[in-house]
């Protein structure tokens, strides 16, 4: 996730150089294609994640290839029309990043990221500008000697804040799910009308309590609130046989010394790892439970 948090960081490079003089043109023809490059890049290792959306990543590539030539373009007077061209491929392709930034926002709850679509104020007003300095010559005289500049700082601000905002709060997704060791997995409760049961629940799903139908467990219903979800805080690899002690791997159905079947709850409400009613659950303090059967550490989240 550092790529797509190190591409938002040259974002912003990008916006406060956009805001400065031309002088400093250079390093932003650099840093841009750096910075489209690694976005692309990090929305593609988070695509799984994001749903369908996830498979957009190509078009930052594309839309930003093309805006980078477009405007090499016009300023080497290759073609006429290079900025207007730059302008459509950015709007699109910004538009395509504040979709997945609020996807990003809901799907892995950084909720920060709702406000990254700002960038798109930021984008609209530099085209409206530009658009009527190009068909205007005191339009552009306005931009160019202060009546309208102050419009395109604030432009460039908002841009900076979203590139800034995205980039701090990207930076936590990798914090927060190191690949294997500490995996969430989300459980609840379900409705008992449910006929058929879900095999697989998905990692990160939360869903909604019923306040009407309380699990059966009483514990649980303490800790019930609009949203519970179990995590793992440690996971054990064994399941221990209630009627006999002996042990055996997480994923045996049967006791291998007295053949007593292990439990397994039907419901959502049970250990993410050896699936085991939650109610066998042991509370340690308010918020952390041992599973009974196979001893791993649980933490019971609230949202
Ligand atoms: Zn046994
Ligand atoms: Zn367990």
């Amino acid at each position: 996730m550092r790529l797509l948090s190190l591409g938002y960081f040259l974002s912003v490079i990008n916006a406060l150089i956009f805001s400065l003089p031309t002088i400093l043109y250079l390093p932003a023809l650099a840093a841009y294609p750096a910075s489209i490059i690694l976005r692309g890049w990090g929305w593609r290792s988070l695509g799984k994640r994001l749903g369908a959306l996830g498979n957009l990543y190509p078009a930052i590539w594309i839309l930003g290839g093309a805006t980078y030539a477009a405007i090499l373009s016009q300023s080497y007077g290759l073609i006429e029309y290079g900025l207007l061209i730059a302008l459509a491929t950015w709007a699109s392709y910004s538009a395509i990043e504040a979709a997945l930034y609020l996807r990003t926002a809901s799907k892995l709850k950084l909720r920060p990221l709702y406000f990254s679509p700002i960038s798109l104020v930021g984008v609209s007003t530099i085209t409206f500008v530009f658009l009527m300095s190009s068909r205007t010559i005191q339009f552009m005289e306005q931009v160019r000697y202060g009546e309208l500049t102050y419009l395109v700082f604030a432009s460039s601000a908002t841009l900076a804040a979203s590139a800034l905002l995205t980039a701090l709060t990207t930076l936590r997704i990798g914090a927060e799910t190191p690949t294997g060791e500490r995996e969430v997995e989300a459980l609840l409760v379900s409705t008992p009308q449910r006929t058929t049961p879900r095999r697989t629940i998905n990692e990160n799903i939360t869903l909604p309590i019923k306040r009407e139908k309380p699990p059966k467990t009483a514990r649980a219903a303490t800790v019930s609130g609009p949203l519970i979800r179990i995590e793992v805080i440690s996971r054990s690899n064994t399941v221990v046989c209630s009627k006999c002690g002996a042990g055996a791997p997480i994923g045996t159905d049967k006791c291998l010394e007295c053949g007593e079947p292990f439990k397994k709850a039907a419901t959502a409400l049970r250990c993410p790892v050896c699936k085991a009613p939650f109610s066998m659950a042991r509370a340690v303090s308010q918020r952390h439970y041992v599973c009974g059967q196979c001893f791993s550490d649980l933490r019971v989240l609230q949202r």
